[in-house]
């Protein structure tokens, strides 16, 4: 009988986890072995459970409207602990007030008339020049511009200074001014490509009211009422060896060399590692381009508290304009969103320190952050004191993906596909959400397990 062919997977985020759970798939009889860096699975997963709330440290949901990870967890067998998220108002903080996003703007788009022209959010020059988006030519002329740009010279600086802005940071946590607009929303460019005006092509986008529908709108966000690191668990557990505290130093053809320079052989390796580990683990200039791009840090704020201490918003929460000159940029009433994070008598905030041009306070002491988000957020509205904090930093480590992005991977991707037995998934390349990680995972591992298959096939009619 033939030795099992073995695999190595790098890195035990969502990418990596998923990348195990499709390699089992697709290859049962192979040996997958995942190492992993740090002490724990899950990557910028982390869920915290403290007396009753369940506090996601790090990503708190998807976008429902990609399918790829609402498949992996119902084959897996967690569809019943899939849960949507709570819809409801969301306001954004600019000129020292909350207000309302005007009804029918997507990501700070407006598609509808009236709630465009009685919104408070930008003045009645800012909304004239919004206008002439209606008119204005195409600015995209396939050739990668920033975000800031296209939205600008469609919309105007003040629509995307007090709604898109906020919104898209919040979201990214980058500078507009450097984010690509094929890679991060490449969605919008084609709706222009279309149509012409954004306005109107967002529009007729927008589904149409059905007859007799409930008014009731629905959260557009999946999570699951377990906790998210049940997701992580339950992946983890197809690995046929998991090994942590172990981090790569060197990713060759048929070789992984560890940090204490151990060496492993393997047929098939699969990088899914943080983004600024690209470079020096495969040490080729395209692998660097990617790595060496930008990289932003951020904190998230998990504050705990009894419901008679905040005064409750009628909404899911709101983001702030970087213009107000706060450390904070967005906050979510968690329980909200998903009731099952908080005991009932209680309410679970969550806020975010630090943005691409503003990370020094992600390096101050957990006392001083949890003061500084406190304040910021009293500011806003009444509250009071916390029952407990949980304080989770990410630094350096968020993709962002600036201008011509796609054009980085792809030549990174043409000159990997040379080197046999390599493969690389992960938030650095097609997407930073979960959906588009384990997308990004399924396909590479059905890539490699394809070559794994031809090779076994090739040694066999030898
Ligand atoms: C605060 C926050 C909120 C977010 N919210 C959402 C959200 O609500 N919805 C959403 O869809 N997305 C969200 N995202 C984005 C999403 O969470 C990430 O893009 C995704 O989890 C990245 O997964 P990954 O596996 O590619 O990378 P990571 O999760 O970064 O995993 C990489 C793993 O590789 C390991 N590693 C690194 N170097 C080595 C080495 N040399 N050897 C071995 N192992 C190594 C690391 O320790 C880590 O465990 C959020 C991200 C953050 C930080």
């Amino acid at each position: 009988m033939s030795e099992k062919q073995k695999v190595i997977i790098v890195g035990a985020g969502i990418s990596g986890l998923a990348a195990v759970y499709y390699m089992k798939k697709k290859n049962p009889e192979a040996q997958v072995t995942l190492l992993e860096a740090s002490d724990r699975i899950g990557g910028k997963i982390k869920t915290v459970r403290r007396d009753g709330f369940i506090i996601e440290c790090g990503p708190e949901g998807y976008m429902a409207r990609k399918p790829t990870l609402t498949n992996l967890i119902k084959d897996i067998g967690l569809g019943d602990k899939l849960v949507r998220s709570g819809s409801g108002t969301y306001y954004i903080y600019v000129n020292h007030r909350l207000r309302k996003m005007p009804n029918g703007s997507v990501m700070g788009i407006p598609t509808k008339l009236l709630p465009m022209v009685t919104t408070g959010l930008i003045s009645p020059l800012g909304k004239l020049r919004a206008a002439l988006d209606l008119l204005i030519p195409r600015v995209y002329q396939d050739k990668d511009i920033s975000l800031n740009e296209f939205f600008e010279r469609r919309l105007g600086a003040e629509l995307v200074t007090n709604m898109i802005e906020p919104l898209l940071s919040g979201i990214y946590n980058g500078n507009l001014s450097d984010m690509s607009l094929e890679a991060t929303l490449p969605q919008f460019a084609a709706i222009e490509k279309k149509h012409r005006s954004l306005i109107l092509g967002m529009k007729s986008i927008q589904p149409p009211k059905q007859a007799g529908a409930s008014k009731k709108a629905v959260g557009r966000f999946l999570s699951l009422s377990c906790g998210l690191d049940v997701l992580v668990e339950k992946l983890a557990s197809y690995a046929d060896e998991i090994k942590l505290n172990t981090p790569v130093r060197r990713i060759e053809s048929g070789k992984v060399t560890l940090e204490d320079f151990t060496e492993l052989k393997a047929d098939a390796i699969i990088l899914a590692t943080s983004p600024k580990q690209l470079g020096p683990l495969l040490d080729f200039p395209e692998a660097w381009n990617l790595s060496n791009d930008k990289r932003t840090t951020t904190a998230t704020v998990a504050l705990a508290f009894k419901k008679g201490e905040v005064e409750s918003l009628d909404g899911t929460g709101y983001v702030v304009s970087r213009k107000e000159g706060l450390n904070i940029t967005a906050c979510s009433f968690m329980d909200h969103k998903w009731s099952y994070t908080a005991p009932e008598d209680c309410t679970l905030i969550r806020t975010y320190v630090g943005t691409a041009d503003n990370a020094a306070i992600v390096g101050q002491s957990d006392e001083e952050i949890e003061k500084k988000a406190l304040a910021d957020l009293r500011k806003i509205g009444k509250i009071g004191t916390p029952l407990f904090s949980v304080i989770t930093r990410q630094i350096d480590n968020m993709p962002q993906y600036t201008i011509n992005h796609n054009q980085r991977v792809q030549v990174f991707e043409e000159v990997l596909a040379k080197i046999s037995g390599i493969y690389a998934c992960g938030a650095i390349l097609h997407g930073v959400g979960l959906p588009d990680c384990v997308d990004n995972a399924m396909h590479v591992s059905e890539d490699a397990s394809n070559k794994l298959k031809k090779n076994e096939e090739a040694v066999t009619n030898s």
